[in-house]
């Protein structure tokens, strides 16, 4: 009993001392103790996302994230605006030769989330690793349901860039797998960048490809399996896809592919 009052009062001098702040406006926001991962996971996934996202946003900051949810693009998961249709092919994926399965984003790419990204990846905001990583690991619960990966594969950085950012993000988020679950194993040493490729950004889809080109090696061990690529953001899909290239070139069986965030081209 005493200890428990001890630990409310130690919580509260700390929140005083260091209050919890919306990591996109500063805002001061009160935390809740963390919900845990089960009742995440058997929470609808929209509610159980911005559960999630309570501990790094304000209200307001909340409400501009918006969840990738159905009817989407069976494939490539782009959503439709129609939200009564099926799930089905949208019109990029139809004659699109493709060695990814499908894929699968927590949200759509804007406004907080993009925030949330940025100061990840580039303001040295590792702490989100953890919000993201629980969001990628309900949106990894969902793809069981239909497919078991023998293989689960952050998307490499060259070793240059890795050194410059000290960190790959794509493998930080998924550090806390193994908290949630002891059957998931990641695999960082079977596909590896050894290419260093100068920033998409600006880049055409063409560009995009041509820099990529050869970028990506992937080991033997990879033959026959099943594989989940994570990546942070789908773009144009450029990236995944040269790895993915290069994955079906070495026999691997499936390959599917989760990230945090998609852009949010919405078809009819
Ligand atoms: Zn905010
Ligand atoms: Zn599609």
């Amino acid at each position: 009993m005493l200890k428990q009052s001890m630990n409310a009062t130690m919580v509260s001098i700390r929140k005083v001392l260091f209050p919890d702040m919306c990591f996109v406006c500063k805002e001061f926001i009160d935390v809740d103790k963390p919900t845990s991962i089960d009742d995440l996971v058997e929470m609808e996934r929209d509610d159980a996302f911005k559960t999630v996202l309570k501990d790094v946003l304000c209200e307001s900051c909340l409400k501009t994230f918006t969840s990738v949810t159905p009817p989407y693009c069976s494939r490539c998961g782009a959503m439709f605006k129609s939200k009564t249709a099926e799930n089905h092919l949208c019109p990029n994926c139809i004659d699109k030769k493709s060695k990814i399965g499908k894929i699968r984003s927590v949200g759509i790419y804007e406004e907080a989330l993009l925030e949330l990204v940025h100061k990840f990846k580039y303001n040295g905001k590792v702490g989100l690793a953890d919000t993201f990583g629980k969001m990628l690991f309900l949106l990894y619960m969902d793809m069981v349901k239909d497919e078991s990966y023998d293989m689960i594969i952050p998307i490499p950085l060259h070793r240059s860039r890795f050194r410059k950012r000290g960190f790959n993000q794509a493998y930080l988020v998924l550090k806390n797998w193994n908290q949630y679950t002891q059957s998931v194993i990641i695999n960082r040493d079977v596909l590896l960048r050894t290419r260093k490729t100068e920033t998409q950004i600006g880049l055409s889809n063409i560009e995009r490809r041509r820099n990529l080109k050869n970028a990506f090696e992937a080991k033997d061990s990879v033959k026959n399996r099943r594989i989940l690529l994570v990546d942070d953001v789908y773009t144009t899909g450029a990236t995944v896809e040269s790895c993915a290239g290069i994955l079906a070139k070495k026999g691997a069986d499936v390959i599917d592919v989760i990230t945090m965030a998609r852009t949010g081209n919405l078809h009819k």
